[in-house]
Order: structure tokens, then C-alpha cells, then sequence
């Protein structure tokens, strides 16, 4: 799986961070996230879906 994200429109919710928190973080600048694992293995797969699904602007995208 391969993890994008769009961080100009990012709203900075914190909400994939909470879900996936392996994976995403926020920059302690403007909020936004930042990908710590752009290419996150099997194990991490069911809380990087929730995290794409929990964003609500729709800035996560993920490839198989
Ligand atoms: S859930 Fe979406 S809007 Fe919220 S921090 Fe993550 S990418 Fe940004």
C-alpha cells in the first residue's frame, strides 16, 4: 500500500494521526500532516484505511 497525502488541503484535524498514528503525524509548524511511513506494510493496513476515511476534506489517498 502507498500512502499520499495533499497537505494543501490538509485542514490540520489530527484525525488520520489519531487513527494511524504510525503513519501520519502534523507538523508542530502549520498543523498540516506529514507521511512518516509513505509505504506502511500489511499490519497497517486496516488503520491507514480508517485514517483516509476519517479525513474530511479528502487529502489521503491510497494505491494498493
Ligand atoms: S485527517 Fe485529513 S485534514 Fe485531518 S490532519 Fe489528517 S490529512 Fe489533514
Amino acid at each position: 500500500m502507498t500512502v499520499e497525502v495533499d497537505r494543501e488541503r490538509c485542514a490540520g484535524t489530527g484525525g488520520c494521526v489519531f487513527a494511524a498514528p504510525g503513519v501520519f503525524d502534523q507538523n508542530p509548524e502549520d498543523g498540516r500532516v506529514v507521511v512518516l511511513d509513505p509505504e506502511p506494510g500489511p499490519a497497517l493496513r486496516d488503520e491507514v484505511r480508517e485514517a483516509a476515511e476519517v479525513c474530511p476534506v479528502q487529502a489521503i489517498r491510497l494505491s494498493a
